[in-house]
């Protein structure tokens, strides 16, 4: 029973948050909240009232509403330790229900110790937070290359029609990196042809689906043979690769 709605909006200059609403019982979650007027805009605009906020991170353009929506709203916050507000703390593995469906969170540290991400099976949906982005990966504040590259292998072990809402709209600037990685890969030329026209629109690039992620996100790559060539990389392992990627994007 796949029902229930979603909606996603934009706030400050590249975040997204989600709205995931069930018509049956009229519980509303928020997916992070770095501007609790973007978030009370967005419930306005669809009607919606909101009862739980998923918080990922600790980072202020993630749970910098969370107080006042709380306040407000009088919702149930979940999300990991240490966020000021959060009612009922997650960790690796956690599973609750929201509206009759099962949530499933993966804890996936290396842009954050803290970082949370929430699975729903059913709706075959999951957020990613600031640890998977469409094309890309967090970048390492509190973690490292062998943290996330492990945050990263339980995400691609999800089913690959799984939906990933991620965070930020940095999906160009992905795709010109992901180009220098893996130039010759006939998915990631399509994709990047089709995000400049998405972009050139004003239309989001998120969500995408895992399969779309597997096939032309350089940071789930590590394995592809043509990346391991085009790096020298052909004899290290994943960790290595994935590492080395992760750096180059940082000096990109
Ligand atoms: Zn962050």
């Amino acid at each position: 029973m796949a029902n229930l709605q979603y909606h996603q909006y934009p706030y400050m200059s590249d975040n997204y948050g989600v709205l995931v609403h069930c018509p049956q019982s009229g519980d509303t979650a928020s997916i992070d909240c770095g501007d609790a007027a973007a978030t009370n805009s967005a419930l306005q605009t669809k009607g919606w009232n909101l009862t739980h906020i998923f918080a990922t991170h600790h980072h202020a353009d993630h749970v910098a509403g969370l107080t006042t929506l709380k306040a407000e709203h009088n919702c149930k916050v979940i999300g990991p330790a240490g966020i000021n507000g959060v009612d009922q703390q997650v960790s690796d593995n956690d599973q609750f229900t929201f509206a009759g469906i099962e949530v499933h969170t993966l804890h996936t540290p290396g842009h954050t110790k803290d970082m949370i991400n929430y699975y729903l099976p059913a709706e075959k949906t999951v957020f990613t937070g600031d640890t998977l982005f469409t094309l890309g990966c967090g970048r390492l504040f509190e973690g490292d290359a062998k943290m996330m590259w492990h945050s990263l292998s339980k995400l691609m072990r999800l089913p690959p029609d799984t939906i990933v809402y991620s965070s930020h709209e940095y999906t160009e600037a992905n795709a010109a990196f992901a180009l220098t990685i893996d130039p010759h890969n006939g998915a990631l030329l399509q994709r990047a042809e089709k995000i400049k026209t998405l972009r050139a629109n004003n239309e989001p690039t998120v969500p995408s689906t895992l399969a779309e992620e597997l096939a032309t996100n350089p940071f789930l790559r590590a394995q592809d043979p043509a990346i391991r060539q085009h790096l020298g990389l052909a004899d290290a392992t994943d960790e290595e690769v994935f590492a080395e990627i992760r750096q180059r994007k940082d000096n990109f």
